[in-house]
């Protein structure tokens, strides 16, 4: 009742968009406990169920309110394995079911995890948790993203021996080689690795499995396997010029941007999957041009920060769908996470945001260069539940546009074939991802298990490090018949 929701300040535009660094600054200290103190505590926090770790939240703005750190570290610990993570770039669907946001601004739950973490790195209460003892299980995770990394760790802390293998030259997935540093600068999952590493964990780089790491070898030396490789093969656009060189993948582009940052040559492919492809033949930069960006989703917004960073003429996000709705609307009430019109920091940057638009062609200047795309506006047909169902091209609004740099960011179809999953002859669901349930995470082959976007499909960073932690417990439970592991589910939790 005394304090409205407030976020940290951000670093004005102008100074931000000159470097890649994370530009969010911290609450200071009253700040801090201002906006925990909002929390209400509420008898049915709507908050746990829409965090999908189950994040004990009051809990810990209760601890952050009475300046516990330690409590509030330990709490938030227990049930998420890297809140530096989420604590930067999660969506938040906590916030969307926070009880104060039916009539007032959600509490500050993102931030105020980020804070809590930071601080405990700080006052070092993060150390490296050795297990008592050691199972003799021995288990290989494929794939180092959150997914990987959240299932080595709670598989490490039940005492079984780790060895997570990743085809990338560093670890993280696409918290390293995706998201932008501005959202997340790699320091943070250096520091991370590290301590998993004093753990116990062996991380082996440039180990693709199914290329230069045979899965047979692995499954002979491994009491269990998790397939955490998560879902890389992106949606293109097959239209007329598609071909053209300045049209590429938004994610070629972005791994590019974060390799420089990291003093990697941008160029250089240690995967063998880019290389076959060449995906890496050139640098590609949005200096001086005209940058048309195809998706409107988070991806398309961190290809609109990264176009900005690098002095782009122009930056243009086009989106197939609709201009959702600004405010909630009877067909998305509260707690239900909202499709409403959202704008990232990115999109504060500076870009000219469109929607409703369909690509028909990439035009070329006759050398093989693209100089413009063909587009069309589109007329949607919304349910009577309000959701876009069907459209037709508006007659008369083709038009050309000035275009030397298109990037396609329309998600991810499902993970790669090639290699491992193919060799392994796994079972695929009707979505094209590896069919393992929710109930075990088990795929039809013996002892092997697949968690986080491998598994669900393209998702969240939230969502990968649940599955991993629910991958770990049902792991647990095959090799030991019984399991100590925090669950998401409150029945199987053991703190009180
Ligand atoms: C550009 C971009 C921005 C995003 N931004 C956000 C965001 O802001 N917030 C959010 O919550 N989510 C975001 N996401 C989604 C999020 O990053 C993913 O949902 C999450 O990383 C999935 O985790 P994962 O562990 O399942 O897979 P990944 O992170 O994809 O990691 C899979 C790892 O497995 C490795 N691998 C694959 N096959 C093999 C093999 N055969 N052998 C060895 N290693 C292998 C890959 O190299 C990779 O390192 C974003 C995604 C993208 C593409
Ligand atoms: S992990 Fe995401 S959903 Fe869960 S409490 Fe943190 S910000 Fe909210």
């Amino acid at each position: 009742m005394e304090f409205t929701r407030e976020l940290p300040e951000k670093i004005p535009v102008q100074e931000r968009i000159r470097h890649y660094k994370e530009f969010i600054q911290n609450y200071s200290e009253e700040k801090l406990n201002q906006q925990a103190s909002r929390c209400m505590n509420c008898g049915t926090p709507f908050c746990h169920s829409g965090c999908p770790l189950g994040n004990v939240i009051p809990e810990f703005n209760d601890a952050v309110f009475r300046g516990d750190w330690k409590e509030a570290y330990e709490i938030l610990s227990s049930t998420n394995n890297f809140p530096e993570f989420t604590g930067r770039i999660c969506p938040a669907p906590c916030e969307a079911a926070c009880v104060l946001g039916i009539n007032q601004p959600p509490v500050t739950i993102e931030e105020i995890e980020k804070h809590i973490i930071e601080i405990a790195f700080e006052k070092k209460f993060v150390v490296p948790r050795k297990p008592n003892m050691r199972t003799g299980k021995k288990v290989g995770v494929i794939g180092s993203g959150p997914a990987g990394l959240a299932a080595a760790a709670q598989l490490n802390a039940a005492g079984h021996t780790v060895t997570v293998f990743e085809r990338d030259d560093q670890a993280g997935g696409l918290l390293r080689y995706g998201i932008p540093d501005f959202k997340l600068e790699k320091r943070v999952i250096d520091r991370r690795i590290q301590l998993m590493e004093e753990e116990g964990i062996v991380f082996k780089y440039n180990a693709n499995v199914g290329v230069n790491v045979n899965i047979n070898d692995l499954l002979r030396e491994f009491h269990a396997i998790v397939l955490a490789g998560g879902s890389t093969v992106p949606r293109d656009l097959k239209i007329p010029g598609r071909e053209l060189k300045g049209v590429h993948f938004a994610m070629h582009y972005l791994k590019q941007q974060n390799k420089r940052n990291s003093g990697i040559a941008a160029t250089l492919s240690i995967n063998s999957e880019e290389i076959e492809s060449n995906m890496f033949p050139e640098d590609i930069l949005a200096a001086g041009k005209n940058v048309v960006v195809i998706g409107g989703g988070d991806t398309g917004s961190d290809c609109v920060g990264t176009a900005n960073r690098h002095s782009a003429q122009s930056v243009t996000q086009f989106e197939l769908l609709p201009k959702p709705p600004d405010s909630r609307t009877p067909f998305m009430p509260w707690p239900t996470y909202p499709m409403t019109f959202k704008s990232s920091s990115s999109h504060e940057e500076g870009a000219d945001r469109k929607w409703a638009i369909a690509t028909k062609e990439f035009i070329g200047d006759g050398n093989g260069n693209l100089r413009g795309l063909k587009i069309v506006d589109l007329e949607w047909k919304i349910t009577e539940d309000g959701k876009p169902a069907s459209f037709v091209e508006r007659p008369g609004s083709e038009r050309e546009i000035p275009c030397e740099l298109a990037l396609l960011a329309m998600g991810f179809v499902h993970p790669q074939y090639e290699g491992l999953l193919n060799e392994l002859g796994v079972e695929l669901d009707e979505k094209g991802n590896i069919k393992a349930s929710e109930i075990n995470y088990h795929t039809n082959i013996n002892k092997v298990f697949a968690a986080g976007d491998m598994r669900r499909g393209q998702s969240l960073v939230v969502w990968a490090i649940s599955e991993g932690r629910e991958c770990a417990r049902k792991i647990d439970e095959f090799l030991m018949g019984y399991s100590f592991l925090e669950s998401r589910d409150e029945s199987l939790r053991i703190t009180g």
